[in-house]
């Protein structure tokens, strides 16, 4: 019976896609993307001729009920984002939401995701990491969050903006200290780097040449080390209040 597909595609270099991914938009009645310009030159690249609808943030809502009445009559829909895996701090979330509540059917393709690819080479522990997504825009609510990660003791990977790559990882330093971090830079693509460097020191490092922060960017943190003798944060965050008050 026909069904919603989860495409992922590219995050940089074309040959990334799968073979499966190829077959499935060749098939397929519909497209929803998140910018249907955009996915028209990977379709046209891939010579498919396929109806592309958009579906982004401010749509999601009714065009998931249109998308479901196109399943149901039928059709079968096939869901990608700009880059990468769908849903991953990309839209679809409410679509597949709805699809398993209406009982339509959800088929995701493996593929490239950035979060993934940036860990697999980092260097840093993959038994367990947290993946964060976009860390809050305002700086107030940024230091919040960095704050309640503070004690996590997993890998941490945050996608960043190349605008404000140095003023996150200035902030990790402030409230981290010299933790170990990965800047991974431009995947699958040209300029393709990876930068290891303690937060502390990495503020300088990304400082010193404007390039370094440039183009499409994941940010992993090393987790806070699994000291048993340390006291957690926030009890040293007490004392240390307590001891401004003490005389
Ligand atoms: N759904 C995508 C995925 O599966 O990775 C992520 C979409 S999100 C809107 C875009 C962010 O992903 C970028 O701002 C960047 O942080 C990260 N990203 C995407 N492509 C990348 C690449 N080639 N190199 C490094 N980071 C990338």
């Amino acid at each position: 019976s026909c069904c919603l597909y989860i495409v992922p595609t590219p995050i940089g270099n074309l040959g990334d896609i799968t073979q499966r991914a190829v077959e499935v938009l060749g098939k397929v009645d519909l497209v929803a993307a998140e910018d249907t310009r955009h996915t028209g030159i990977l379709l046209s690249h891939l010579q498919i001729q396929v109806p592309l609808l958009a579906l982004h943030d401010h749509n999601e809502q009714q065009r998931a009920e249109l998308l479901i009445g196109k399943i149901r009559q039928g059709k079968n829909v096939a869901l990608v984002s700009d880059a990468g895996t769908p849903l991953i701090s990309d839209p679809g979330y409410h679509l597949v939401t709805r699809c398993r509540e209406a009982g339509v059917n959800v088929v995701p393709l493996p593929g490239p995701c950035a979060a993934v690819t940036a860990l697999s080479a980092a260097g840093l522990p993959t038994d367990r990491f947290a993946f964060e997504g976009f860390l809050p825009a305002k700086e107030k609510a940024r230091d919040d969050r960095l704050q309640s990660l503070i004690d996590e003791p997993r890998t941490l990977v945050f996608y960043e903006s190349p605008r404000r790559l140095l003023d996150t990882v200035t902030a990790i330093a402030r409230l981290y200290g010299p933790r170990p971090l990965v800047v991974a830079r431009e995947l699958t693509k040209t300029f393709e780097s990876f930068y290891s460097l303690p937060a502390t020191e990495m503020v300088a490092w990304l400082a010193a040449d404007d390039n370094r922060c440039r183009g499409e960017i994941v940010l992993m943190v090393a987790a806070a080390r699994p000291d048993p003798e340390a006291l957690p944060s926030e009890a040293l965050r007490t004392l240390t209040l307590l001891q401004r008050e003490l005389p």
